[in-house]
């Protein structure tokens, strides 16, 4: 019906050649079925697109659980508290309150209603009767001690906005009000701050206090003082330009709402017979976006097929194969991720309360948006380079007879996956998949069902690759689970 279905017809037609020169065998035909069974349980409309803190998720744990635990694996969250399910509490943050007041000289002064928007990073941010510091376009940083218990008056530069905002913070404002070039609305930026934010309960609230102020709103204020915003953009203009209080104070308050959302982490384990030897952990996040659409639209829900319900499919066949095979020198772990589209945030927790010191960790393996790419397409590592597991991985690769892509095209996705949080953490963590070794195909995805309601299970989905991700994962889990191949920790 529209440009996605050409495109999916196109590669079809492009990968027939491959697929007739290498007929599946009996054991991938299997694995296949069983990836499709996950993806179709996991990405129908009764799983309501999976969103932490809802049935979605209670039906999505209960599922993998109860996959993982037939498959063979034990708890990994190794507190006897929680088995399988590690708790992970979340922060929905949205701007509640704001108010502002100007005076002069201990008089008010008068502001229009809705010229000004106040928000701030923390629960409640208050300041009262600040001197105003007009600080120009912010091109030259005011001194710590200029900007000392004052509100910095800046002049919108668009895009670049928000990163001088932050600057004059750090350099000490007590707050930054923004004065909008008519480029940008006061709804614009309710808009766009007015999103829900979220971050773990573990995590430091700042309390920085940002306000923006209409064009219209500042020539109230100015009123009668010979200033207005044009007297100012040309004195900001000007090549002797310096920072210069203006006979002006605020007051500003802002809070925001805050909702817990309660969540899990689902950890499976697979023993080795060396426990002390380190542990390999593959990671595959299980949450989406939930209800995603309004109406008129007809289907509503994100359901995730391919983000990240393959990723899962996947994770649970490499955890039934292995689990098949002789004992392993090291544990393997499973880890289904919560919070990875609120901002990796199930990996953060992860990371933080862990279930074995983190630098036991030999290799991690995240898996994610696996089904796009055709049985036989090479391998990409999204984290190449940044990680001493490359060579491991290329040794695998060889003996295997799989192909790596050259080049590292793939890293531009490496902060969007759960692996960034884990190498923020020291872990060696990279994602090894066919679905990421061309960029353009995956750009292709993204543009289209990536995120949307359309990303369902279509009878056109391509889990060649899947397959083939699979074995490979398989194999690299028994070459970095083997003390004697990788004797050490890889650090
Ligand atoms: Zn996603």
């Amino acid at each position: 019906m529209n440009r996605c279905l050409l495109l999916l017809a196109a590669a079809a037609l492009a990968v027939v050649p491959a697929q007739a020169a290498k007929k599946p065998g009996k054991a991938d035909q299997a694995v296949k079925a069983e990836l499709l069974a996950h993806i179709q349980e996991l990405a129908s409309d009764a799983y309501e697109g999976r969103e932490p803190g809802t049935e979605g998720e209670a039906k999505t744990l209960r599922y993998i659980g109860k996959e993982w635990f037939e498959i063979g694996l034990e708890s990994g969250t190794n507190n006897p508290r929680h088995s399988w399910f590690a708790p992970v509490t979340l922060i929905a943050r949205e701007p509640d309150g704001s108010r502002a007041a100007f005076s002069r000289k201990g008089r008010r002064v008068y502001v229009s209603p809705g010229a000004v928007q106040a928000f701030t990073s923390g629960k409640r941010s208050l300041i009262e009767n600040a001197p105003v510091l007009f600080v120009g376009a912010a091109r030259a940083m005011p001194t710590r001690a200029e900007l000392a218990g004052r509100v910095a008056l800046l002049l919108d530069g668009g895009q670049d906005g928000s990163e001088r905002q932050n600057a004059l913070l750090r350099a000490g404002a007590s707050a930054v009000l923004t004065v909008l070039d008519g480029e940008r609305t006061l709804d614009n930026v309710i808009a766009r701050r007015g999103r829900s934010g979220y971050a773990l309960a573990s995590d430091e609230l700042g309390g920085d206090l940002e306000a923006f102020i209409t064009r219209e709103g500042l020539n109230g204020v100015l009123a009668g003082t010979g200033q207005s915003v044009d007297t100012l953009q040309a004195a900001s203009n000007a090549a002797d330009f310096a920072p210069r209080p203006l006979d002006l104070a605020v007051s500003l308050e802002a809070t925001t709402r805050e909702t817990r959302i309660n969540t899990h982490n689902v950890i499976g384990k697979l023993a080795g017979r060396r426990s002390d030897a380190g542990a390999v952990l593959l990671l595959s996040h299980w949450d989406h976006f939930g209800v995603c659409a309004e109406p008129p639209a007809e289907h509503l829900i994100c359901n995730g097929a391919i983000d990240n319900a393959s990723g899962v499919a996947v994770l649970t066949e490499v955890a039934r194969k292995l689990s098949a095979l002789p004992e392993l020198d090291r544990d393997v772990y499973f880890v289904a991720t919560t919070g990875e589209e609120l901002g990796l945030l199930g990996a953060h927790a992860f990371a933080e309360n862990p279930p074995l010191p983190l630098k036991q960790i030999v290799a991690a393996f995240n898996i994610d948006t696996v089904a796009i790419a055709p049985a036989g397409s090479p391998f990409a590592i999204v984290g190449k380079g940044m990680t001493p597991l490359d060579a491991g991985i290329a040794a695998v690769a060889k003996a295997q007879k799989k192909k790596l892509v050259d080049g590292e095209a793939a890293n531009a996705y490496v902060r969007r996956q759960d692996g960034w949080a884990l190498l923020q953490h020291d872990v060696p963590a990279v994602l090894v998949s066919t679905a990421w070794s061309d960029v353009p195909r995956m750009e292709r995805f993204m543009e289209t069902d990536y995120h949307r309601p359309a990303d369902v299970l279509k009878p056109t989905i391509e889990l060649g690759g899947a397959v083939d991700d699979v074995n490979f994962l398989v194999a690299l889990t028994r070459h970095f689970a083997d003390a004697k191949k990788v004797p050490t920790a890889a650090k």
